[in-house]
């Protein structure tokens, strides 16, 4: 299965031929930095989980001299070129959209950005960590550092496609990191998509107003902190009948309004949608002996730019709400998974630059093994991931030379 991955990953993504572009500012270096990039990419794509166990791993295989060693990758990883590497993502990006590798999300492309915080320690410090001040339980203090970082994911109904990720640097918040981000990915991805969803903090006229100005809609959750907005809807919640219908299991009333002259500094009209969802369930009983019936209730609102639709048609409001939902990809594919799956949030190298070039090609190989999976695997019995990995892990370890064709 190794080798079926690495060939496919070749032959459909030429990708062992486009990572020779990358480069990094080493002094005379004694190893060409395509190498290092290749010895990365098998370590994620064998799920290998850090550079010692591939170091390792390999000079059980008996190949130590072909794969650089740990201090080696690490030292490139301080000076790789950034942007090269996302070049790589836009080409592999470009290739999986023009063969039909991914697919609109309810009829929509649609891109959701958020931010994650990823490494807390006591000790681990450089001058661009995070730091914060925490209160342990029994009273002392602790300064934790950690890293942050806004994404970007195009959303999709099997899989999504990481885009891309800009760090949040000390001093400042989310908004100017995703700021950074959106913009850099509307000039690098111009077609990808036609809609952007954040959480609470994207209510911001200066994210819907930079979206508008590359013609992209925006979509933000609604929360009590915009007062006006969520009373007004809310209001008019009150006044006006709900759409109401039942989707699978959950029973939906949804109001869509739209609301002027409620959020200072946008100026314009935007439609507030609300969503009471209802989905009937059975737990275990307290005794655990028997189940009960509990509904679980949600109550969602969404601001956006979208226009209103033209007729009263039901259906479009139903794939509005769908969409809006499409949210949570970013949460349970991009950063649950990617963290629990693929070790997203263990610090290779700790420095600025290493960090942002590991995830990049982290998420490049996650991209790759997604549409691999889900394209090329015909046989019924690999059901799950993790079965997956396990294989390719097995192949990686019985292959002869494991490594991959590399231009030198
Ligand atoms: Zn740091």
């Amino acid at each position: 299965m190794y080798r079926k991955l690495i060939r496919y990953s070749n032959k459909i993504f030429n990708l062992f031929d486009i990572i020779a572009s990358i480069t990094d500012e080493r002094l005379k270096p004694q190893i060409p930095t395509v190498k290092i990039v290749a010895a990365i990419i098998i370590m994620y794509f064998t799920n290998l989980g850090s550079l010692n166990s591939l170091s390792q791993t390999i000079s059980l295989n008996d190949l130590k001299k072909e794969i650089p060693s740990v201090s080696t990758i690490a030292r490139a990883a301080d000076t790789m070129d950034l942007e090269e590497i996302r070049k790589i993502g836009i080409e592999i990006y470009g290739k999986a959209r023009k063969s039909k590798m991914l697919r609109p999300c309810h009829g929509m492309w649609v891109g959701v950005v958020d931010g994650h915080e990823q490494i807390t320690s006591p000790y681990c410090k450089c001058p661009y960590c995070k730091s914060r001040t925490v209160t342990k339980k029994d009273g002392v203090k602790e300064i934790q550092y950690y890293h942050e970082f806004t994404a970007f994911i195009l959303a999709g109904p099997k899989i999504s496609f990481i885009l891309d990720i800009e760090p949040i640097l000390p001093g400042e918040g989310e908004i100017s990191s995703s700021y950074r981000l959106i913009e850099r990915v509307c000039k690098n991805y111009p077609k990808a998509f036609k809609i952007v969803i954040g959480d609470g903090l994207y209510l911001k006229e200066t994210v819907f107003n930079l979206l508008e100005g590359h013609h992209k809609h925006a979509i933000a959750v609604l929360k009590e902190e915009r007062r006006q907005l969520f009373e007004e809807a809310n209001r008019l919640s009150l006044l006006s009948e709900p759409k109401v219908y039942r989707q699978k299991k959950t029973y939906y009333r949804v109001w869509d309004h739209s609301i002027s002259g409620c959020w200072d500094g946008y100026g314009k009209k935007v439609r507030v949608i609300v969503s009471e969802e209802a989905t009937p369930g059975r737990v275990h009983s307290k005794d655990g002996r028997s189940f009960e019936n509990r509904v679980n209730r949600a109550n969602w609102m969404w601001v956006t730019n979208l226009p209103c639709p033209e007729g009263d048609d039901i259906d479009d409001l139903k794939n509005t709400v769908r969409v809006c939902h499409s949210r949570w990809q970013i949460e349970n594919q991009c950063f649950n998974e990617t963290v629990n799956t693929w070790n997203a949030d263990h610090v290779y190298r700790h420095s600025k630059n290493a960090i942002i070039v590991f995830l990049l090609l982290l998420f490049t190989c996650v991209n790759i093994f997604n549409i691999f999976r889900i394209r090329n695997i015909k046989d019924r019995s690999i059901k799950t991931k993790i079965y997956l990995i396990e294989l390719i892990k097995a192949g990686f370890h019985t292959t002869h030379n494991p490594l991959p064709p590399i231009p030198i």
